[in-house]
């Protein structure tokens, strides 16, 4: 496996690639690497030539008080996962050299950015745009895999690829969960033995919004309701936010007609999970 920090040869290792004729599968990400990231990795293999997995904490989409400098950085630990996967190029670019001295320009998301995560976290959707948009054109991806757990960030950069004519494919693949039912994320190595059994309380609450629309509830308030009464029986949790959208605009919905997506945000101690699932009536 080839590990590249420098930006302008991680360029021209890409181009060199694709001029070979090879097809290049791309998954981004922020590292401390689990199972819901390699199973993007695996599907990138299954369908492109050469796989290549970006390891950057990215200081653009985080806030001034969120835990940019506390993320993990396990980074020996993601090498050796990208080697036993196969990766073909691990690229790890600096803070430094992905934004200069000087950089300016910057992705404005639209309305998409402001709703669910994007109220909280101010302008988190437009450094998530600015940095995608950036790895794209290093990295000129025939295909780039997201995850459904970040379905915001997922339609948000689907709307990027179309709207600013990247040629790549953008492949959405479902949410890792642990046995129990908890999401992966690499914020889950933030929680407490205690909080962690607190936190299955997400993935029950979505459980039960299946449950209720499988049984024929349509009314998204009945729904709501239900799940912020479940997940508040939980001490050490606050919700931020749960909603039911359109999965393709991501406005909310009143009424349940066809397929929705049912969006939470909340905090597990001082740590900010979230989830969702698609439910299709
Ligand atoms: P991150 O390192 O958190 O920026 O995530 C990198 C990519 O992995 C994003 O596209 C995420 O949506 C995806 N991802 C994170 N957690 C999961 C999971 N549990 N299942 C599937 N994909 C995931």
């Amino acid at each position: 496996m080839k590990i590249i920090s420098d930006l302008r040869k991680m360029q021209k290792f890409c181009l060199l690639q694709k001029r070979a004729g090879c097809s290049l599968g791309f998954v981004p990400t922020m590292g401390a690497l689990h199972e819901g990231h390699l199973s993007l990795i695996r599907c990138s293999e299954k369908e492109n030539d050469i796989t290549c997995v970006s390891i950057f904490v990215n200081p653009a989409q985080f806030g001034p008080q969120e835990d940019f400098t506390r993320y993990p950085r396990p980074l020996r630990r993601d090498a050796a996962l990208c080697k036993k996967e196969n990766v073909d190029v691990l690229f790890r670019p600096s803070a430094r050299q992905m934004y200069g001295a000087g950089f300016h320009s910057f992705i404005e998301v639209g309305e998409m950015g402001g709703v669910l995560c994007g109220r909280s976290r101010k302008g988190h959707f437009r450094g998530v745009a600015t940095v995608v948009a950036k790895l794209f054109n290093i990295v000129q991806p025939d295909r780039a895999y997201f995850g459904r757990k970040d379905f915001q960030q997922a339609v948000i950069i689907k709307r990027l690829a179309e709207d600013l004519n990247f040629s790549v494919a953008i492949r959405v693949l479902p949410t890792v969960r642990e046995k129990q039912g908890l999401a992966m994320s690499s914020r889950n190595a933030y929680l407490s033995r205690a909080e962690r059994s607190d936190a299955l309380v997400l993935s029950r609450a979505l459980a039960l919004a299946r449950k209720m629309a499988g049984a024929g509830e349509r009314e998204a308030r009945e729904i709501i309701r239900q799940m912020t009464q479940l997940i508040m029986a939980r001490k050490r949790v606050g919700i931020e936010y749960i909603e039911i959208v359109d999965p393709e605009t991501l406005a909310p919905v009143a009424r349940i007609t066809g397929k929705a997506a049912v969006m939470l945000a909340v905090r597990v101690g001082k740590t900010r999970l979230i989830d969702n699932i698609l439910i299709n009536t």
